[in-house]
Order: C-alpha cells, then sequence, then structure tokens
C-alpha cells in the first residue's frame, strides 16, 4: 500500500465535513494534481468530540462514494501509541506512530554502542548530495542521538510488530511523528532517526519531524523564515540519501503536522518539492472546525447566535480549554473582545474576525485561537450543534470547501 507522492491529511472534528473537503481536493485534481485524500483524526479529538474512529471511516467512504472520487483515500489514526492503538486497527489504514513521549528514554549502554558502531562509515565529514556543507559526524554526537532517539524508535517499532500482525504486512501506510515536543529535531538527527528506523524495520513512508517555529492551532507560522526554509530543505535532502543508503522506502517523505494555516510557509515549501522533484504530506484539523463556526456565523439566525454561544462559553473556561493546548497556542488575553461586544457583532464582523486572512481588518489570532480549542464547548453542546451543522450544511460546506482549496492547496500546490 502506497500513499501516493503528494498528499493531504484533513482533520474534522464532527464528522460532517467530508464532501466538502474532498470537494476542495477534487477541485485541485482537475487542475492536473494528484493529491491523496486522507482523513486524520486524533485520540485526543475522538474522546474530546465523543466519536469512535469507525465514524471517521465511514465520513470518508461515504463522501468517496457519493461524489464517485477515484483516487486512493486513508483513513489515518493519528497520533497513536501501544496504550490507544487498537481500537484503529479494523477501521485505519494509515497509522501514526507518536513516539514524542520516548524521546530521551534511557537506552541500555550495549544499545547505545551497537549503534554508533553501526555508524562508523558516516564517522567525519558526511557530504549529503545537495547540502553545501558536509555534516559533522562524531562519535560523541552520535551517542548524544542514539541516547536521545533508540527508545522512540524502538517503541515506533513494537507498535508497527503490533500492526504488521493485526493486519499484515503491507496493508496499511506507516508514519512516525516526533512532533509533539519543545525542541526541534535537526537535519543530523533526522538522518540517523531514519537509520535506527530502517535497522528496525519500521517502512516508514511518511516522518513528521518538530521543526524550528511556532506552529500554533489556526494561525500562521511564527518564526524565522530563512531558517525554516533551510532546515525543510535539508530534510529534503536528508530523506533523499536515507532512502538510498538505508534502503528505507523509496516514497518516504515528509508529514508536516500544521497545526492549520501555515501560510507563510507554505510558498517555502511548495519551492522545494517542485525543485527536488519531491512528495509532501500536509495535515491540517481544526482549520475545518473553525469554517463550521464562520458558516454558523454567516448563515445568521441561529447560526449566529449558537457562533456567539460557543465564543461566550469559550471566554468563560479559557484556562480550562486552552490548558491541554499550551504549547501550540498563544493568545493575548487583552486582545479579546469581550462577550458583550461579540453579542452585538452581524454575521460579518464575527466572519471577517474568525476568517483567517492575513491582513484584513477584522482578522484577529487571539479570538481564532481560542475558537480553535472551544470545540469541546460545541461537543458539549450535542444536537444543539450538530442540528445547526445539517440545518446549515450548504453554507457550512462552501466555507470548509473554499477554505481547503484557496487558502490551503492553491498555496500549498501553487495552482
Ligand atoms: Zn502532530
Amino acid at each position: 500500500m502506497k500513499l501516493g507522492k503528494q498528499s493531504i491529511g484533513v482533520g474534522d472534528r464532527f464528522t460532517y465535513q467530508g464532501k466538502a473537503q474532498l470537494k476542495a481536493i477534487m477541485k485541485a485534481n482537475e487542475k492536473g494534481l494528484d493529491i491523496t485524500p486522507v482523513w486524520n483524526k486524533s485520540n485526543r479529538e475522538h474522546i474530546y468530540v465523543g466519536t469512535v474512529p469507525a465514524d471517521t471511516r465511514k465520513e470518508a467512504d461515504e463522501a468517496v462514494k457519493k461524489l464517485g472520487f477515484k483516487g486512493h483515500y486513508f483513513v489515518d489514526a493519528d497520533h497513536i501509541n501501544l496504550s490507544t492503538v487498537a481500537k484503529y486497527v479494523e477501521v485505519s489504514d494509515f497509522f501514526t506512530l507518536d513516539v514524542a513521549s520516548f524521546i530521551g528514554k534511557e537506552s541500555s549502554k550495549e544499545e547505545v554502542d551497537a549503534f554508533v558502531a553501526s555508524c562508523s562509515k558516516y564517522r567525519g565529514d558526511l557530504q549529503i548530495p545537495g547540502m553545501e556543507e558536509p555534516l559533522q559526524v562524531t562519535n560523541e554526537l552520535l551517542k548524544l542521538i542514539a541516547g536521545k532517539f533508540l527508545a522512540a524508535t524502538h517503541h515506533a517499532s513494537e507498535i508497527y510488530a503490533y500492526l504488521k500482525k493485526e493486519k499484515g504486512e503491507g496493508n496499511f501506510i506507516t508514519e512516525v511523528s516526533m512532533d509533539e515536543v519543545e525542541s526541534p529535531q535537526t537535519p543530523v538527527e533526522l538522518l540517523f532517526i531514519l537509520k535506527m528506523l530502517a535497522d528496525k524495520g519500521v517502512p516508514a513512508q511518511t516522518i513528521a519531524p518538530k521543526f524550528t517555529g511556532r506552529f500554533n492551532k489556526g494561525v500562521d507560522y511564527v518564526g524565522d523564515l530563512d531558517q525554516f526554509a533551510r532546515e525543510f530543505e535539508e530534510d529534503v535532502l536528508v530523506i533523499d540519501y536515507a532512502v538510498r543508503e538505508f534502503g528505507l522506502p523509496e516514497e518516504l517523505k515528509l508529514s508536516v503536522h500544521s497545526g492549520s494555516d501555515k501560510f507563510s510557509i507554505y510558498p517555502i515549501m511548495a519551492d522545494v518539492i517542485l525543485r527536488y522533484d519531491k512528495g509532501l504530506h500536509l495535515k491540517t484539523a481544526g482549520t475545518t472546525w473553525l469554517e463550521e463556526v464562520i458558516g454558523l456565523a454567516v448563515a445568521g439566525g441561529e447560526g449566529l447566535e449558537l457562533a456567539k454561544k460557543i465564543y461566550e462559553n469559550s471566554y468563560n473556561r479559557q484556562e480550562e480549554l486552552c490548558g491541554p493546548y499550551a504549547d501550540v497556542i498563544d493568545i493575548d488575553g487583552s486582545m479579546l473582545p469581550s462577550v458583550e461586544e461579540v453579542k452585538g457583532w452581524s454575521s460579518e464582523k464575527f466572519a471577517n474576525t474568525l476568517r483567517h486572512i492575513p491582513g484584513h481588518p477584522d482578522y484577529n489570532a487571539n479570538f481564532r485561537q481560542l475558537i480553535h480549542v472551544a470545540y469541546k464547548v460545541a461537543a458539549e453542546m450535542g444536537s444543539s450543534y450538530t442540528s445547526l451543522l445539517e440545518k446549515y450544511a450548504d453554507v457550512i460546506g462552501s466555507c470548509v470547501e473554499e477554505n481547503i482549496y484557496e487558502r490551503h492547496l492553491r498555496r500549498l500546490f501553487t495552482i
């Protein structure tokens, strides 16, 4: 089973927008692209919303059937580990093995020594084709990398072995993710992480490192764009080298867990993958939930009322809602409008404040991030939320489709 060169992960908290998301991807494919859709949903999202993995499978299958989509598509068990993977086995065919929490866990001295010894041919100045400067590989560096990542890659191999037994070899896509950590992995670390995965027989088709900079939820990238560009390009070159050198699957590519809407790095990634003729997997998720709230606001009437209610509840529960996301949001509370003020807003004002159009005078990234983490509030509303998703399906669907196509796919694939 192969993922395909270009692919996009679309998350959908409430599983109502599969068709709108697929429409956007099909629209891009009509322009000559071949983007594989993947519906990703993490265990955390399922728990907060009260959905089960089978719901995502059903959503994907139904969207594909309804729209007559003929390509491959996948359902991604996003950020799973050995303790959470079981319930995804039957319905998922893409598994993101999250080993971030094993980074830095101790490995035995024998394992570290064996790994360092196995890298002897890479010691010294290691020239990766395409890179300006050679990588400086010392014993100390190798020991450090082994100490940091051997346990994590070992955990990946344990989850992979479990999946291979349950689903059969070749019947699923394997991704390894290490993105939910504070410090980024450097290209040289990535190189030896890939060697470890190859040594342990994990046929990763996508790898999600932590990149430099902040990937706050639902808003643009915050960081040094030049540094990101350099690092991203080096990662692509390192992967190319690792595939040939370590015998990893030739389709291995980067997976960018974007946290949605990292518009300023889209053209950088587009340039690199085009220049080297490489593939990319980009995961988005919360951007669709935000479009649901925008769509409700645009619909007016009950829709706008509910959108305001969601803001009111999230404003009053900031600490609780933001807590689990503390590392991936930056909200300046003084920039949040008061509940009273928002009560007086028109559809247009609410939608423009929330919709991600950088530079729009009404756009407020603080407001947007707070609503991003507030899907729990909507989940608690139960059918009073989902019945309005049904009632206003057309207007919400067109917001979702326009967002994925115009703001994401067009920027990322230079359409
Ligand atoms: Zn992630």
